[in-house]
């Protein structure tokens, strides 16, 4: 199943999404975003929702699925290729050749107010940086809390799986020599467009790909993780209690601007479309 976060008039709604039919089966008005369906599960009626009122998708304005309470979870350097390109990019602060994979995953955090939905504009906020990048990455949301969660029961803590964008300013994250400044700027974090349920789909193959402007930049199966979800939530949920409603963000594969030489970094007008099998498209364009 898919869950989708609407809005329709004034009123914020939560939807089962129904491709086939091109709608949304509206949730009782109780439910305003995904994070109470995850938090009220056992209350939706999957069955009495094939009959709930139909909100045809293209009317729909979807919203960013949920709002963490606290900051979003972020990998990064966890695809092979991306690591290598973003090492030789000149962008990455103490960057040393040869010791391009890290022993232990690379965390780091976007505040929830950079979270934006699926077709709302991303700033490139020119005042501030001139090299703003996209990266598409698979993320997970923890539906069950737990602490120093082993490797083996991880997965028994996702509810489910969305996109996000994880949008850049690299001349910040070069400059500041950390991650936190260059990734936090308002809207640098689209999310969407709904999120599928974890029953739905396997994690561990699913094709990402995302095009800027129609031209393909990135293609990767998440197979190819260096560090896969559950060693992930391993690692993050160590002395750490991850709740209902976190974001991992899993890390982007190769492809990025700075990958390019000269790096291709996002212009105003500029739509990045980040698509994962199972999951959905995300579409944003930048201004
Ligand atoms: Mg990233």
């Amino acid at each position: 199943m898919k869950f989708a976060s609407f809005a329709q008039g004034d009123d914020r709604r939560v939807g089962l999404v129904d491709e086939e039919a091109h709608c949304l089966r509206s949730l009782h008005p109780s439910f305003r975003t995904v994070l109470d369906v995850i938090l009220r599960g056992k209350d939706v009626d999957a069955a009495s929702l094939e009959q709930a009122p139909a909100v045809p998708l293209r009317q729909a304005r979807l919203l960013a699925p949920l709002v963490p309470t606290r900051n979003i979870f972020c990998v990064g350097k966890n695809y092979r290729e991306h690591a290598k390109e973003f090492s030789g990019s000149g962008y990455e602060a103490g960057a040393v050749k040869g010791a391009e994979i890290d022993e232990y995953p690379a965390v780091f955090s976007k505040p929830p107010s950079t979270i934006v939905g699926h077709g709302d504009p991303v700033s490139l906020h020119a005042c501030v940086t001139s090299a703003v990048d996209y990266e598409a990455e698979l993320a997970v949301v923890i539906g069950k809390p737990g602490s120093n969660i082993p490797r083996e029961r991880a997965y028994q803590h996702v509810w489910g799986y969305t996109i996000v964008n994880d949008v850049t300013a690299r001349d910040r994250q070069r400059n500041h020599k950390q991650w936190f400044l260059g990734k936090s700027l308002d809207t640098f974090c689209p999310m969407g467009p709904w999120v599928a349920t974890a029953d739905s789909l396997d994690p561990e193959n699913l094709d990402v790909t995302c095009h800027v402007n129609g031209e393909l930049r990135q293609r990767a199966n998440t197979g190819e993780l260096i560090f896969d979800i559950p060693t992930l939530i391993a690692s993050i949920s160590s002395g750490l209690e991850l709740l209902p409603g976190d974001v991992i963000a899993t890390g982007t594969p190769a492809g990025v601007g700075i990958g390019f030489a000269p790096p291709r970094f996002l212009n105003p007008g500029d739509e990045v479309e980040i698509s994962i099998s199972g999951i959905g498209t995300l579409k944003n364009s930048f201004r």
